[in-house]
């Protein structure tokens, strides 16, 4: 049997590590994991926004991150914080902000963590594919002159920061040096780091993410291992992204969240889906319990077939223990084949719920790939109803991957693997796709459906 002996829940050991502290929220050492979700209401509707983070705090989250696009949102997220506090709520928040240093430098005084993107927070995502070495050293000067400006606040003000890589959105530098791999998100966050020593600023927390869960975990590795090297250990943000809705998102996310938390790695999660992000709470909580019964759960894996016989009554359960068992076990030694032998389910269901992990880890594609944001503040359209549609009419299709995404301004980045893609735009509105171009001005959800059925066909 491969596999068992290292299959341990832990956490991140060898190091001592950086804590940081997010208002009462302890991230890193031995702090218990911390989960963490995102509204996905308009940030200037300050009621909306804050019955959501109730409901997300009464779920069992430990964090909330609200999206903060533009200075706009800035006055909205003071208000949020305040309506928060005065109903007895003081989870803490953390403003999602990706690329506009002034609105990070304005939310350090008022969110308790700043999320930013390395990929465009001083960088540009564009198309420059050649960069002298000048240049690049200019780049990395700029950069830290804007990180300078940011810790400054959050160190008066107490507030940590999250330096979230994204797959989707790498500067066209750091792919001008490394491609756009795993390689290159870890190297974007380890430019960063030698920022925040450079400026002795430690309260920082770093992702890698990407809709692909191997990528995901790929990348997440290489950095554990780059800061290993060099005697550093920041807690890591885990989290798969654009994953969909129902048992494909949750499989995706237990893979990818389940094989590097099986490894010792990661302090805080974030379950991402296109659905009610309460949701994304409970699923959440229910893979970390799945987690640590794995060692005793009923399994063997040999010669790259993974059997999974634990008598799960619940299919979710059974998604969260087994997705993150294949996945742990595809990455360090490849699985081909993955068997559910469960007495409370009939052959065919267990060979869909089989189907249905094999293709979050990429092993075996049996239908359409969808890759679907959770959406945020930035979302003008019904993305949870959109997804369903586009999957209920475009899901047989085992060599495609169709992108039902929330915004014109990550989506397309964002879901940049994909055949095709329905975008969201002005209000109701989205555009659609070919790969990476656009074949549509902003047109109503019917007309984009029938658009994609015809450059399908
Ligand atoms: S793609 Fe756009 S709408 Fe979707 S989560 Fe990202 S920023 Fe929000």
């Amino acid at each position: 049997m491969e596999g068992i002996r290292t299959l341990r829940l832990c956490s991140n050991k060898n190091l001592p590590e950086f804590t940081v502290m997010v208002k009462g929220v302890v991230i890193g050492g031995n702090a218990p994991m911390a989960i963490q979700s995102m509204t996905n209401t308009d940030t200037m509707d300050v009621a909306a926004t804050v019955a959501q983070c109730r409901r997300i705090a009464d779920a069992g989250a430990d964090l909330v991150r609200i999206t903060v696009p533009s200075m706009r949102e800035v006055a909205a997220m003071q208000a949020i914080k305040k309506e928060l506090h005065a109903a007895g709520y003081d989870i803490p928040l953390i403003a999602d902000v990706h690329f506009n240093p002034q609105v990070a430098v304005s939310m350090a005084a008022i969110a308790d963590k700043v999320r930013i993107n390395p990929g465009n927070y001083s960088d540009r995502v564009g198309k420059k594919k050649e960069w002298t070495e000048t240049e690049y050293r200019q780049s990395l000067t700029r950069m830290a002159e804007k990180a300078q400006s940011l810790f400054e606040m959050c160190r008066k003000h107490g507030t940590a920061i999250r330096i979230g890589v994204n797959h989707g959105s790498l500067s066209s530098r750091i792919i001008s040096r490394f491609g756009n791999t795993p390689q290159a998100m870890a190297m974007s966050a380890m430019e960063w780091m030698e920022v925040c020593r450079q400026f002795n600023f430690h309260q920082v927390v770093f992702s890698m993410k990407s809709s692909n869960v191997l990528t995901m975990i790929e990348a997440t590795m290489l950095l554990y291992s780059m800061m290993q090297e060099k005697k550093l250990a920041y807690p890591l943000h885990i989290g798969v992204t654009e994953t969909g809705n129902g048992l494909e998102g949750r499989a995706k996310s237990a893979a990818g969240i389940g094989a590097l938390l099986l490894s010792g790695i990661g302090n805080t999660v974030r379950v991402s889906l296109t659905e009610p992000p309460e949701n994304e709470v409970v699923f959440a909580k229910l893979l970390l319990e799945e987690l640590v019964q794995i060692e005793y759960c009923n399994y063997t894996f040999f010669d790259g077939v993974l059997h999974y016989a634990e008598p799960k009554t619940d299919k979710v359960r059974l998604v969260a223990q087994a997705a993150a068992l294949c996945g742990y076990l595809h990455y360090y030694h490849k699985v081909k084949k993955l068997v559910i032998e469960n007495p409370n389910f009939s052959t065919t269901e267990n060979q869909a719920l089989a189907d249905i992990i094999l293709q979050a880890c990429r092993i075996k594609m049996s239908k359409t790939e969808f890759i679907s944001c959770p959406s945020c503040g930035r979302t003008q359209y019904n993305i949870t109803e959109v997804l369903e549609k586009v999957k209920a009419q475009f899901g047989h299709y085992p060599n495609l991957k169709i992108g039902v995404m929330g915004c014109i301004v990550n989506g397309p980045g964002e879901m940049a693997d994909a055949d095709f893609g329905i975008v969201g735009g002005t209000k109701d509105k989205v555009a659609v796709f070919r790969g990476k171009e656009r074949v549509s001005n902003f047109i109503s959800v019917e007309e984009a459906l029938l658009l994609l059925q015809q450059i399908m066909a």
